[in-house]
């Protein structure tokens, strides 16, 4: 053993090194769980390697198209809006499949590129810059088209994702005019209906508000277009749950509209995904195939996309092969520092026996509460508190079987359950059937987090010293002091051991079951 781990031993046989060392690694596992979602992305995809084509211009049906996606719209409430649905009957009704991660951003990029989140590198809203993707945007403006984005709310995420090859962004609050920009390639996006799936939920009279008045906007804008000559696809990223929230794999999130309607357009009743969407509209443009599409135009194929979409998948298949994952690093080290820190307590039979309880309390309360999906995490607040109300029983349950003597090897154990299942969602499939592997470490990570923070907050005094029968009889009295708290121990350490004393299921220093080993 290195010189570190036998200082780290050395030290650790005082409280507050150990206390010490697990802040460290609790600050670190919530930094990593903070972090894990945008640390998902991946700036050069290997698809990014695909040749481009040559653009095409000419064979289009449409001369325009303008697209319109409504935020956060679910199929079943598209299915309310008389206009959207007058259009359906006289074009294409494509009942649709969001990519996963079921974000915004995610599946913006999935459309308009064609390519799915996992292979496009863009897993999260946070993306850090312009995406290198082909897109309709690029396609259009190298087929010397003009380009144009109408946004409802100033979203810098939304512009900045193809910035170079828009020509004009323009912000319009309330509602985007019918008088849109004069350009070939029209991108409107209309933000309220997300809003209001957030705040109020999409089983509410706020959300279906907006869904009517995006419907109002979408009639005003297809009044104002030539059927024969242009083209009006509308299309959402995400649905939302009833009670508000998208990001998962519910059937409420996943399911989308998507509707064809115009020159180009073939009456019909479909269904599709939503990385379908840009190679539609360079079909209708006549400017594809898009150079890194995996999806197939929902209109009409040619070989040359059929070819150029082979080349895609191929290339996104081979970097699968190479396993480049994800497993934040820190992960691995929490690992080693705990089991430094475990191997120097000296810690006795019970509480080792134990250690495993607040790992496995932890995910049945994970599941018992269905906090196992990105839909669920939205609000980072709200979010934050349910997972430390869950981290909190789950200590106490662990207090209550082990003893403040298991609490190092319980954060052990959970840093080894942790290490799982972030290596297992590292090798899920890219499209997976299911999200909640990729989403889990998020809540183990945090979890991680909180017996850490317990460990610092409720570490016993001394480790290895107070192992003598001497040291036990005097550690006792002194342990317990008159109030309970132990002198010197932080004030909320000294807090959380009244309330569990005084809630007469602790019983810590009480029973000679549960007494402390040290
Ligand atoms: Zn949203």
């Amino acid at each position: 053993m290195g010189s570190l781990a036998r200082l780290m031993i050395a030290g650790s046989s005082h409280a507050p090194v150990t206390r010490v060392c697990a802040l460290a690694v609790g600050a670190a596992m919530a930094y990593a769980a903070g972090s894990y979602e945008s640390d998902l992305n991946v700036r050069r995809p290997p698809v990014l390697t695909v040749r481009a084509s040559r653009t095409s211009r000419g064979q289009g049906s449409a001369a325009r198209v303008v697209w319109v996606m409504v935020d956060g719209l679910r199929l079943d409430a598209s299915r309310e809006m008389t206009v959207l649905n007058r259009l359906r009957t006289e074009g294409e009704d494509i009942s649709a499949r969001a990519e996963f991660p079921s974000f915004s951003r995610p599946n913006f990029v999935a459309q308009a590129s064609g390519i799915e989140p996992a292979a496009s590198g863009v897993l999260s809203n946070g993306y850090p810059e312009e995406v290198a993707l082909d897109s309709v945007f690029r396609r259009a403006k190298k087929a010397g088209l003009r380009t144009a984005m109408l946004t409802t709310d100033p979203d810098p995420g939304l512009s900045w994702t193809y910035a170079s090859w828009v020509d004009d962004t323009i912000t319009e609050d309330p509602d985007p005019d019918a008088d849109l920009p004069p350009a070939d390639l029209v991108f409107v996006h209309i933000g309220y209906v997300d809003r209001a799936g957030h705040v109020s939920g999409a089983a509410s009279r706020q959300y279906r508000a907006a869904v009517a008045r995006a419907d109002e906007v979408i009639g005003r804008i297809a009044r104002t277009l030539d059927p024969a000559r242009e083209a009006l696809i509308v299309t959402s990223d995400h649905g939302h749950l009833d009670g508000g929230g998208h990001g998962g794999m519910e059937p409420a999130v996943v399911r989308i509209p998507i509707v064809v309607w115009g020159a180009g357009a073939v009456r019909r009743t479909r269904a599709g995904r939503g990385r379908d969407v840009g190679p539609t509209i360079a079909t209708l443009l006549g400017i594809g195939p898009l150079s890194h599409a995996t999806g197939r135009p929902l209109v009409r194929g040619d070989a040359v996309a059929s070819r150029q979409r082979a080349a895609a998948r191929a290339a996104v298949c081979a970097a699968r092969t190479l396993r480049v994952d994800h497993v934040p690093i820190v992960i691995p080290i929490a690992v080693v520092a705990l089991l430094v820190l475990g191997g120097a307590s000296g810690v006795e039979m019970r509480p080792l026996m134990s250690s495993p309880t607040y790992a496995l309390v932890f995910a049945v309360l994970l599941l018992v509460t269905h906090t196992l999906s990105f839909s669920v995490s939205n609000d980072g607040g709200v979010f934050g508190g349910r997972l430390t109300a869950l981290g909190a029983v789950a200590a106490l349950a662990q207090l209550r079987v082990g003893g403040r003597s298991s609490l190092v090897p319980a954060a052990l154990v959970a840093s080894l359950a942790v290490l799982w299942t972030a290596v297992a969602a590292a090798h899920q499939p890219l499209a997976p059937a299911d999200g909640t592997l990729r989403f889990l470490p998020i809540p183990a990570l945090a979890g991680l987090a909180f017996i850490c923070f317990m460990t610092a907050a409720l570490g016993r005094q001394g480790m290895l010293e107070v192992k003598s029968t001497a040291s036990r009889r005097s550690a006792r009295p002194r342990a317990l002091g008159a109030a309970g708290v132990l002198p010197g121990e932080p004030a909320l350490g000294g807090a959380l051991r009244l309330a569990w004393s005084a809630s007469g299921v602790g019983g810590l220093n009480r029973s000679p079951t549960m007494e402390d080993p040290c």
